[in-house]
């Protein structure tokens, strides 16, 4: 045991230490104590805020729903020791000891690695003004450029650039989306439903610029400057940057353990090592219903692995085989989803209401491989059932299958 803050250099020992300090983190430290009130449990993270709930920072702290207070999500009260500001380094496993940026070791009994994902970025450093968007600290800095008014340029048509488009048009700002694909949602969503979003976006005052990268960019005075693949030069406020994550699993493949698109985990989420586990984005595990390996960058994901991960660490032998679920929300649009969303595989359409209410289903020869839940709530259980059936299904024997709830 130690405490949070020794300095100088010292050598801590946890019996469970979980190394990162997200959301997975903190679902993984509450259930080991949970099973045992006693437990030594120490979390090493290199943000310095304790852990918080991800997905506000891109909705509902710019509703004004949440502010930055109602996200911590309390881990310290669970009896967990958080140290926040230091990055794990450096993993001997023989030793069973970590070592951090600041040159702090500790040692560990049991091991989970929650090291979640890091922004990739722009090519070129135009300053301040330019938030690659992840965490609670690029939420404030954000915050801060994105006043009612201010032109707010949006890189990335995925998750972050959909949902702080919303947002950001939401608290008043001029918003311009960049992206290099045909529309928001491509290859996620059917072609009709990207459509109809582009189109919604444009409704709600978002200018919609699909097929165009951003090249170059520079600090002006009070703003950036922006140099895109069209030739066309753009000056803004900010910029907000949403152009997909590398999960981080460095330390994994320094210490040594199986790497393959994320951390190679078995079904009670532990790596090639036997006192090592791993959860969250960069958690690379087998699905039973989809019968495949996944590696999910979502909540439910973090919360749900991280949970299941720090169960096991405590002794709970049980396999993990949920299928996570993921959901969005755009503008007053909103869905759940569970599965693969590939447009590439054979999709069908079951809409009450075309783009604005239905259940779209992703098939692969006769199964349903993914179920997106448009509008249409309570049926991600549903889905999973479904995608765990072997059918075979087509469209006749899909439409109306999961009851439109609203
Ligand atoms: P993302 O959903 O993977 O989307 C990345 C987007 O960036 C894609 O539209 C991609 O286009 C585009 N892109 C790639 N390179 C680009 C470039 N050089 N310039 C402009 N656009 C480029 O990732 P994200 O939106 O950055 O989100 C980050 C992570 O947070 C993801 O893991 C995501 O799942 C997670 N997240 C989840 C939620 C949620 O579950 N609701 C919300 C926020 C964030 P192409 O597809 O054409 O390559």
């Amino acid at each position: 045991m130690c405490s949070s803050d020794l300095e100088p250099v010292v050598e801590c020992s946890h019996d469970y230490l979980i190394v990162g300090g997200g959301m997975a983190a903190d679902a993984a430290a509450k259930s080991i104590r949970e099973i045992d009130a006693t437990a030594d449990a120490g979390i090493v993270g290199d943000e310095a805020a304790p852990p918080y709930q991800r997905p506000p920072l891109s909705k509902a702290l710019w509703k004004g729903e949440k502010s930055p207070g109602d996200i911590d999500l309390g881990t310290a009260a669970s009896g967990v020791v958080v140290h926040g500001g230091r990055r794990i380094v450096a993993l001997d496993r023989a030793a069973h000891l970590a070592r951090d940026d600041h040159g702090n070791s500790y040692r560990y009994r049991r091991l989970l690695l929650a090291t979640g994902a890091t922004p990739r970025r722009l090519p070129f450093d135009a300053g301040e003004r330019v938030i690659h968007f992840r965490t609670l600290d690029d939420y404030r800095a954000l915050h801060r450029f994105a006043v009612k008014g201010a032109h707010v340029a949006v890189v990335g048509g995925g998750f972050i650039g959909s949902e702080l488009a919303a947002s950001l048009a939401g608290v008043g700002c001029k918003v311009t989306m960049l992206f290099p694909g045909p529309s928001i949602g491509a290859g996620r969503y059917p072609d009709a439903l990207c459509h109809f979003l582009d189109d919604y976006y444009r409704e709600h005052g978002v200018t919609v610029s699909a097929g165009v990268n951003v090249v170059d960019g520079k600090a002006v005075d009070d703003g950036v400057e922006l140099a895109l693949s069209d030739g066309e030069t753009l000056r803004v406020d900010a910029v907000a940057v949403g152009i997909g994550v590398t999960p981080n699993t460095e330390l994994a493949e320094q210490a040594g353990l199986k790497v393959d698109n994320g951390v190679v985990v078995d079904d009670r989420l532990r790596s090639s090592d036997a006192d090592i586990w791993a959860a969250g984005d960069i958690a690379n595990f087998r699905n039973p219903a989809l019968d495949r390996r996944l590696r999910v960058e979502h909540e439910d994901a973090a919360v749900g692995m991280g949970k299941h991960a720090g169960r096991v660490m405590a002794g709970i032998d049980e396999p993990y085989d949920t299928l996570p679920f993921f959901y969005s929300d755009l503008f007053d649009l909103g869905y759940e989803a569970v599965g693969l969303l590939d447009s590439h595989l054979d999709v069908v359409e079951d809409w009450r209401e075309p783009c604005r209410e239905g259940v779209v289903y992703y098939l692969d020869g006769g199964r349903v491989r993914g179920v997106l839940l448009w509008n249409t709530w309570d049926q991600v259980d549903a889905a999973r059932e479904l995608i765990a059936q072997v059918g075979p299904f087509d469209a006749s024997s899909l439409r109306g299958r999961l009851p439109h709830k609203t």
